[in-house]
């Protein structure tokens, strides 16, 4: 996923098609890997201008992880639009500064970038924090575990029918003295 700046900077306002479909092992989100059932997809256009490398691409793939709620195995379609602009670093650049990814600047001279990287963050940001399987998903019992999709689980039942659960307010209490005097 590398954009060959010698020569877009050869033709400054040019427009260069990117096309890229690349298979990776897993996408890094939040701590984890989640692994990638199809390829990740870039498909857009760029140009160099002035110093700054503009990008607007389609990101496009599939990771596997799971429902948050009932924690099933699911695939998520990930799908990013993205307009992005890579500013050069000055000559004389502030090295001792690491530049973190998102500032989106690219080394001074450099003939190419590499936005695997970009592609990755971007990506995982699109994931939502709590996917479900689906919206209405009932999750797992907090107590046994049991998978509530599949129907109601002993410990739901127990809490409900069989007897009343006792008053906890006090007042209550005194007025079911005064009941069974009366
Ligand atoms: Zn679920
Ligand atoms: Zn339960």
């Amino acid at each position: 996923m590398k954009l060959d700046l010698k020569r877009m900077k050869e033709a400054p306002g040019q427009v260069f098609e990117v096309a890229w479909e690349e298979r990776w092992e897993a996408l890094p989100h939040r701590g984890r890997a989640l692994p990638l059932r199809e390829a990740v997809s870039v498909r857009g256009r760029a140009y160099y201008q002035g110093g700054i490398v503009y990008l607007d691409a389609e990101l496009d793939t599939t990771v596997e992880l799971e429902c948050s709620r009932c924690l099933r195995p699911l695939s998520v379609r990930v799908h990013r639009r993205e307009a992005l602009a890579f500013e050069e670093e000055p000559a004389v650049a502030t090295e001792s500064l690491g530049v973190p990814l998102e500032d989106f600047r690219y080394e001074h001279g450099a003939e190419e970038l590499e936005l695997a990287p970009y592609v990755e963050g971007l990506l995982s940001a699109a994931l939502a924090v709590k996917p479900l399987c689906r919206e209405e998903c009932q999750g797992l019992c907090p107590r046994c575990g049991q998978d509530l999709n599949e129907g109601p689980c002993a410990c739901e039942t127990q809490g409900t029918s069989t007897h009343e659960p006792e008053p906890k307010d006090p007042r209550w209490a005194k007025l079911k003295d005064l009941l069974v005097e009366s």
